[in-house]
Order: C-alpha cells, then sequence, then structure tokens
C-alpha cells in the first residue's frame, strides 16, 4: 500500500491550474512498487516494472527486405547494366551457406539471411531476367539497398521497452520478437470505489422520484478497469459524515487508491470533506479547470483518496486530469501528456481567461475537406448525452478568450484519454 505523508496534497496558491495539478501529483505520489510477471498474453495495458533490455539483436541476423536478387555492390558496373549468373537460392527461414567466391547473384526473398559477402539486393521488379538465366541489374542502385542490417531495430542489450511503458499490443509484439514468454509488470491497483449521495439507487433497485440511477460509479469503475486496476465496487454512501467517515476508514486498510464522486463541494449536504477531516487529512484542490470545480484530495492511513465531483461531466474530466495520473504514478508510469491534434472549430467560444476549459465536441469534415470540431449544442456539466454524442475535447487552454468560427483549436479524441 502506498505510504503517503498527511500533507504531501498540500498546495500554497489559491486557484490551481492543471498543470500544476499533473505536477504534483507526479511529485508526491511514490509507486506502490510491488510487481507480478505475467504471460505477455497479459501484459496488454499493464504498466512494465523494470527495463526490457534486448537479449537479442532486431533482427537477430542481416536479410533481404524484398524479393529479389542479392549481389555485392563491388561487382556492380558504376554507369552500365550489370548482367549476371544466378548460383543459388534462399528463401525466408532457408540456410544461407552459399560459396561466396562465385562472381553471381543470388536469388533471394524477403526476411531471408543475406548470404556471406552480399550487401545489396534489387527488387524482383527491377530486373529483367534474359537469355541462359543471366540476370540484368541496372546501374544506380546504392550499396545497402533493400538490406536489413542486423540490429537496425533494436541493439542487442539495449533498453527495448523503458520501465513504466502503458504496454499495448505492439509492445507485447516487441517483447515476443526478442524471445519473452513473460513480462514484469506493476501490480493491478487496488482501487475502492464509491458514490455518495442520498439521491442514488443503484441500477437494478427501484428508481423514482426524487430518486436517480448512480452513473458515476460505473463510469469510473470502467475507465479504472481501462486503466488495469483491480476495481472494488463500494456501492453508494449515504450523505451523513459519521458512516462515510467509517466507510473510507475501513477502505483504506486494504486498497492503495480510494475514490469517490459527490459530496466534495462546500454545500451543507457536502460531507465528503468533513468525513476525512475525521479519518485523515484534507487538501482541496480548486483546479482552474471547467467542468471540474473543486476535487478533494487527502491521506487516510496511508492511503491516497480523491473526492470527484458529482456532475458526470464534471466527474469524467476531473477523472482524466486528476484519478489517471494519479493511478499511473502510483504504479510507476509517469504518463507523456496527451498532445490534442489541430482542428478547426465550427463555433463560437467565450471564455474566462486563466482557466483551462474542455467543450465536448464531435469531428466532421467539411465542404473544403478540412476536419472540423463542431460542439455540442447543450451546456451542462450534468449532460451524459454530451459526452456519448461527441468524440472527444476540444481543449481550450488557459491564456485563450475567444474563439471564432475557423480558429485552429486542439482536439483531444476520447480513446486517448484512458
Ligand atoms: P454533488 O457534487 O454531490 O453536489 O452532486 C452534483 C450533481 O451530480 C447532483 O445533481 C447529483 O445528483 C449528481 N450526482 C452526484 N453523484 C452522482 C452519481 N454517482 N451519478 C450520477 N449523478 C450524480
Ligand atoms: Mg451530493
Amino acid at each position: 500500500m502506498a505510504q503517503l505523508s498527511d500533507d504531501c496534497f498540500a498546495f500554497g496558491g489559491r486557484m490551481m491550474s492543471v498543470d500544476e495539478a499533473l505536477a504534483l501529483i507526479a511529485s508526491r505520489i511514490t509507486p506502490i512498487g510491488a510487481s507480478e510477471s505475467v504471460p505477455i498474453m497479459q501484459a496488454d495495458g499493464r504498466i512494465l516494472a523494470r527495463d526490457l533490455v534486448a537479449p537479442i539483436a532486431l533482427p537477430p541476423f542481416t536479410n533481404s527486405a524484398v524479393d529479389g536478387y542479392a549481389v555485392r555492390h563491388a561487382q556492380l558496373h558504376a554507369h552500365d547494366v550489370t548482367r549476371l549468373g544466378v548460383s543459388g537460392r534462399i528463401e525466408a527461414g532457408a540456410d544461407a551457406a552459399i560459396a561466396p567466391s562465385d562472381a553471381t547473384a543470388i536469388r533471394i526473398f524477403t526476411g531471408a539471411q543475406m548470404p556471406e559477402g552480399y550487401d545489396t539486393v534489387f527488387m524482383q521488379e527491377d530486373v529483367v531476367v534474359g537469355a541462359e538465366g543471366l540476370v540484368e541489374l541496372p546501374s544506380g542502385l546504392k550499396i545497402g539497398a533493400n538490406v536489413r542490417p542486423a540490429g537496425e531495430d533494436i541493439e542487442k542489450g539495449s533498453i527495448a521497452i523503458p520501465a513504466g511503458a502503458r504496454l499495448a499490443p505492439q509492445h507485447v509484439a516487441l517483447a515476443a520478437a526478442l524471445g519473452k514468454t513473460a513480462l514484469d509488470v506493476a501490480k493491478r491497483l487496488r482501487v475502492a470505489v464509491f458514490s455518495t449521495g442520498n439521491e442514488l439507487v443503484s441500477p437494478g433497485e427501484e428508481q423514482k422520484p426524487p430518486r436517480i440511477y448512480d452513473s458515476n460509479r460505473f463510469m469510473l469503475m470502467a475507465m479504472l478497469q481501462r486503466l488495469g486496476c483491480d476495481v472494488a465496487d463500494l456501492g453508494i454512501l449515504r450523505d451523513e459524515r459519521a458512516s462515510l467517515a467509517a466507510a473510507l476508514r475501513s477502505a483504506a486498510c486494504d486498497h492503495d487508491l480510494i475514490v469517490t464522486s459527490g459530496g466534495v463541494s462546500t454545500g451543507e449536504a457536502d460531507h465528503v470533506k468533513g468525513a476525512l477531516e475525521d479519518c485523515g487529512s484534507l487538501t482541496f484542490w480548486r483546479i482552474a479547470i471547467k467542468p471540474g470545480r473543486p476535487v478533494a484530495m487527502g491521506v487516510i492511513d496511508g492511503t491516497p483518496f480523491i473526492g470527484l465531483p458529482g456532475n458526470p461531466a464534471a466527474s469524467f474530466i476531473t477523472q482524466v486530469y486528476v484519478v489517471r495520473p494519479a493511478v499511473l504514478a502510483l504504479m510507476g508510469s509517469a504518463p507523456a501528456p496527451v498532445t490534442p491534434l489541430p482542428v478547426r472549430a465550427a463555433f463560437n467560444y467565450k471564455k474566462k481567461e486563466g482557466r483551462r476549459e474542455y467543450a465536448r465536441a464531435t469531428l466532421r469534415r467539411a465542404g473544403d475537406g478540412v476536419i472540423e470540431a463542431v460542439r455540442f449544442p447543450r451546456e451542462g456539466a450534468g449532460l451524459l448525452s454530451s459526452l456519448v454524442e461527441t468524440d472527444g475535447l476540444v481543449e481550450l487552454r488557459e491564456d485563450i478568450t475567444r474563439i471564432e468560427p475557423g480558429a485552429s483549436v486542439g482536439f483531444l479524441p476520447y480513446a486517448c484519454l484512458f
């Protein structure tokens, strides 16, 4: 379990920028440090615990990149066609033991090992097979053409994948190409998820006014599962300080992180703050982000706690900018900042300077072929349709105050936020 000090989330400033929040998370959260070995087919989505050092080179031997004819470049005429006999044939997976003295070309196929002394391959499309089996090779091909030298991809002994990488199918391929059957990955983080609110019932229970179904808990659990966490669904907590404190204290014993949503504002019915003060320590983070509002950060018996706002869109955004980096940091990964892609705004927008805002938007290809972002037509941090019916978020950074249609804006597809 992560053992954090009670004051690790303290922050001097009044309103914290998104970048300050990310820097604080990166600097104050220490990884849990536990790892396990998993078969490569279970490594997708996990965090690599130790550098993967290449036990072999990739490719392991010099080979042909095309189907064609291997030659010694020194035998070619510089400014004229060269005619050579063909003295052998090497298919992929076949032995390349060819007598090296022959002044001939060798028929070779993609992936076949280059014969000793041969350094260049003509593509079969560029070669004319003439009378008596001679091949006519045009002039001008550079030495080393169409050859994949041993180690050009990965050198033996180099770091093929650094510790902290979040493994994707391409990493699984690289591990397999290096002959690995298993990888050391960070242990799954045990995350406790609660919702808070007297108005909430779970799907499957009876819902009638003034109750609503709890949706945040399921969104948060789904997002945490994508991050490779072991998620414990701890249900709904009532807006009552003592029972909240008891539930949080008990969850801190056997989890690496506790996440709640709702009840973190400063209203009379918001008891997360008080409960946290009773069972641990609390820091309010007023992050200059919209949708967002305050996020409660805290520590309960050394276990980090994050209390997200209740409105679903606010909960979603703060999950992305607070929970996700915290989860990755606890698993020993420093996520690279996600880079928004430039698209053309098809909307007007006015905003406060100094605050980061995210507009939910759909992409379309305009008549002139340029990709445009169309803003979701309705406002409201409570609208789940605004998240479901859009493709991602337009990031409106702190310095922006106004966007006119036609301006270039940064777009983040939802897929890169999980
Ligand atoms: P709160 O942050 O508790 O003041 O809640 C703000 C709004 O979000 C209220 O309209 C709540 O009903 C709603 N809300 C809070 N928690 C959830 C939840 N788990 N699922 C759906 N809506 C919620
Ligand atoms: Mg509430």
